[in-house]
């Protein structure tokens, strides 16, 4: 997926605050932070959404758990607390379409979302 900015981030064509790296999942700072503690956690390979995983690639989203349980801690958040949320698809207001989670922290988050 040549233009999918976050397969980009995977090659590194565009620069990102990498905070895990194994082959298999990408663990970033986003961007443009919604609260203290907002990390970016996808496949390396390129899956567009929750609904597109299949059999063979679903141990991934174990993969990606974990790595998610080392970034609560390592950002010290695990025991605070933390979201970890994917949006998918429109209604879901999903803006990039390369499956990731967004690990949210630092602070009291509202719910339900909008
Ligand atoms: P979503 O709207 O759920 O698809 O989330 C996409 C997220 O990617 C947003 O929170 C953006 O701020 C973030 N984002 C977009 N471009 C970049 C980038 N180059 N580096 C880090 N995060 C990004």
């Amino acid at each position: 997926m040549a233009q999918c900015i976050f397969c980009r981030i995977v090659n590194k064509e565009i620069p990102s605050t990498i905070l895990h790296e194994d082959g298999d999942v990408l663990a970033f700072k986003d961007i443009d932070p919604k609260a203290p503690v907002h990390v970016l956690l996808i496949p390396e390979k390129h899956v567009a959404k929750v609904i597109d995983f299949t059999t063979e690639n679903m141990p991934m989203v174990a993969k990606i758990h974990a790595v998610a349980q080392k970034i609560a801690k390592s950002e010290a958040v695990s025991e605070t607390g933390f979201r970890l949320v994917s949006n998918n698809g429109p209604h879901a207001a999903q803006s990039v379409d390369h499956f990731h989670y967004h690990l949210l922290g630092g602070r009291k988050l509202g719910w339900p979302p909008g």
